[in-house]
């Protein structure tokens, strides 16, 4: 294989203002599972300000942020970041967004003080903060069908309700948790090549399955379909303890 097409590229969205909880996490299972099988596994950090550098990408990383840092970012995006993101999607890179960053590829997300971040409607979904925090497990039962396990564990301290409309489909359904606004039982959304989720934990290293999704999904477009199997025994551990833990 031509030794260009043995590289996987990470591009991490705001990595100085959207990263909480964890979420550095998912940025480091996506490349060393990359490694782990002999790509040349490397990150592109895309703060605020042009950039010329989003074709190179595989999978987007959006993390989690607080109303604040969502603040700092939203206008930057609009202007620096929508239109390289939708061509490296249309091109077939994929976009891994949790919470904060899930919400503003969305219409919008409203603050509960009523201030409304326009996002960038990549994927069809609105959010609206309510008066009540989300916060703790979440066991989803994803939609995915080239993942086994079939479930999705992580943590979600989110306010925002995010409510999908027509041309986003559901991650999953909330079998422990509240996911995307506690009443219609949907977790996430994907939208293309779009995968947006509430959960952080991070998300990743106790979802190796969902991690390799997204290697796979990106690297079709290179006539990458296979991926070498890990052994996933340490993760997947992790992955039932809270399965177990959820289900007490
Ligand atoms: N500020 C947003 C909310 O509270 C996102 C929080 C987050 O990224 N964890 O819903």
């Amino acid at each position: 294989m031509a030794r260009h097409q043995k590289t996987f590229t990470v591009g991490w969205l705001y990595p100085d203002l959207m990263n909480i909880y964890g979420d550095r996490g998912n940025i480091l299972t996506l490349l060393k599972r990359a490694e782990w099988r002999d790509f040349e596994a490397r990150l592109i950090e895309l703060g605020r300000g042009t950039t010329k550098r989003m074709d190179e990408v595989d999978v987007f990383f959006f993390g989690g942020g607080q109303d604040r840092e969502q603040a700092l970012v939203y206008e930057d995006l609009l202007e620096h970041k929508q239109p390289p993101l939708e061509r490296a999607v249309a091109a077939g890179a994929g976009v891994l967004a949790v919470c904060g960053g899930y919400q503003l590829l969305g219409h919008y997300y409203q603050t509960g003080e009523g201030e409304r971040f326009p996002g960038i409607g990549l994927i069809d979904v609105r959010t609206e903060a309510g008066t009540r925090r989300f916060i703790g497990d979440v066991v989803v039962d994803s939609a995915l069908v080239d993942i086994r396990p079939t479930t999705l564990v992580g943590f979600e301290n989110h306010s925002g309700r995010t409510y999908l409309g027509p041309k986003a489909k559901a991650l999953g359904r909330v079998r422990v948790g509240f996911g995307n606004n506690g009443d219609d039982h949907t977790e996430g959304c994907l939208q293309g090549g779009v995968l947006g989720t509430y959960l952080h934990g991070s998300l990743l290293p106790k979802n190796p399955h969902l991690a390799d999704h997204l290697i796979r999904s990106s690297l079709r477009r290179r006539g990458i379909t296979d991926l070498a199997a890990l052994d996933d025994t340490a993760e997947l551990a992790a992955h039932e303890k809270i399965l177990a833990r959820s289900a007490r």
